[in-house]
């Protein structure tokens, strides 16, 4: 069998989590500089016709490995199926996401196999023929620490979810499907997932959430980060930070957001207070629709918003809380309840094709 690059990929509602298709990217990379193919692995039960998927990101070949008893995660499960098929395909290096059910089962293979196992990466290659090479973060986001191992060495890296963003797929591409059925004892399994939750937008990881409303040193205290707060409930959204926020104890730390800190990829991401330094807007790179409220206009956070509001936002969250509470009460198919303020319609000359759209307000 050919040398190949093995990533290990999970599904969510049956769809490739968007951490599984930036490592099959992450892999694409690093396995075209060593001439090498990379092998996805697909593991569940009906999960073969998202080969054509990872195929479009970057796979050569997909593994599925299908079993009833798979249909739902178990830590147990996964490393009866999955053992004696890596085994087998004896890969060059091993990528998985950085999630909770890689962290289930992987540092078990890891035991066994003596593997190293390197989790909390943001970027992986091999140096030179054969050289594995990690970077990651340490202390929580504060450091971040190069690891070489000697030529040749098996290393299994755990990428950050969100760390690289998932690139458009390529519909011309294919990949060899070859299906396994393992030998499977389920009544050997210790634990099993018996349904998953939708996430809880408070808690929800960041780097998983869809929605975010977040806060920096602009919004002056606990304070105003309680009212954020409140924004993000009606919105559904999770709550996130600048460093400096968290530094400041007005926010969790694992909620801060950057380089150091969460790199998030959000639908929306709304920024209050926040003045978008390089730090923070490398954590948000991937996110889709950025409003960001600012009374300073020459922030850089609102060049990289795609609507620019400019004005104090103690002013304007309150009015946002009670047009979205307004609007909660009478349901979306009241118009009247999204009509902006009149004093806070947007600033037609401000329209130009290169800046965002500008909002002024005054109090
Ligand atoms: C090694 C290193 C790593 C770092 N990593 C990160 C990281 O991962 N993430 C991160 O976020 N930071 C990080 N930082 C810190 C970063 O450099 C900035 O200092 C920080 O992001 C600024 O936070 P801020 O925007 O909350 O505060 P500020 O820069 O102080 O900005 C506050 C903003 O609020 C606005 N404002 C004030 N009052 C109001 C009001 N009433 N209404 C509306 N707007 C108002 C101001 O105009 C200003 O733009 C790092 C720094 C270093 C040195």
């Amino acid at each position: 069998m050919d040398k190949s690059l093995v990533v290990v990929t999970e599904t969510l509602n049956g769809e490739l989590t968007p951490a599984s298709l930036e490592c099959v990217e992450e892999g694409r990379e690093i396995a075209d500089r060593l001439g090498v193919r990379v092998r996805a692995i697909l593991c569940g039960s009906g999960v073969a016709p998202l080969a054509q998927t990872l195929a479009a990101h970057g796979a050569d070949a997909v593994t599925a490995v299908e079993h009833e008893a798979l249909a739902q995660f178990s830590a147990d499960g996964w490393l009866q199926a999955l053992t004696p098929v890596l085994r087998d395909l004896q890969p060059a290096l091993l990528l998985a996401p950085d999630s909770g059910q890689m962290r289930a089962w992987l540092p078990r293979l890891s035991a066994r196999w003596h593997l190293p196992l390197v989790g909390c990466c943001i970027r992986v290659n091999i140096i030179g023929d054969g050289y594995p090479e990690v970077i990651r973060n340490t202390y929580g986001g504060a450091c971040q620490e190069r690891l070489i191992w000697p030529y040749a060495t098996l290393v299994c890296a755990l990428l950050i979810p969100g760390v690289r963003g998932v690139g458009a797929p390529r519909r011309d591409r294919a990949a060899e499907l070859t299906a396994v059925r393992p030998e499977l004892d389920p009544a050997r399994f210790r634990d099993r997932t018996l349904r998953t939750l939708p996430a809880d937008p408070r808690t929800v990881d960041l780097s998983e959430a869809e929605r975010i409303v977040s806060g920096g040193f602009g919004v002056g205290g606990p304070n105003g980060m309680a009212l954020l707060g409140q924004l993000a409930e009606q919105l559904k959204a999770a709550l996130g930070g600048t460093r400096v926020a968290a530094d400041r104890g007005w926010l969790e730390t694992q909620r801060f957001i950057g380089s150091t800190g969460k790199i998030v990829a959000p639908k929306l991401y709304l920024a209050f207070g926040v003045s978008g330094a390089g730090q923070h807007l490398a954590g948000i790179t991937d996110s889709e629709c950025v409003i960001a409220v600012n009374s300073d206009r020459t922030a850089p956070m609102l060049q990289r918003a795609d609507l620019a509001v400019v004005g104090d936002l103690h002013a304007i969250l309150p009015i946002l809380l009670d047009k979205l509470r307004a609007l909660a009460d009478t349901g979306p198919a009241d118009p009247a309840a999204l009509e902006p303020p009149a004093a806070a319609q947007p600033a037609t000359a401000a329209l130009e094709p290169v800046s965002a759209p500008l909002l002024e307000t005054s109090p």
